[in-house]
């Protein structure tokens, strides 16, 4: 996976792969849910807006 993620981010803006990033590094302190956009707190099953589970 980390070829593949290396090689879509070769093609893109720093800006743009940080965002990824951030949104779907399950290792960071939050992430974002990808239904509703909310803050998912680290360690959490399930989005505390909507429900939506993530682990
Ligand atoms: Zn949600």
């Amino acid at each position: 996976m980390e070829v593949l993620q290396r090689d879509w981010a070769d093609g893109q803006d720093a800006e743009a792969v940080a965002a990824a990033a951030a949104a779907i590094d399950l290792d960071a302190d939050e992430a974002t849910c990808p239904a509703c956009q909310g803050t998912i707190p680290a360690g959490s099953e399930r989005c505390p807006e909507c429900g939506l589970r993530i682990a």
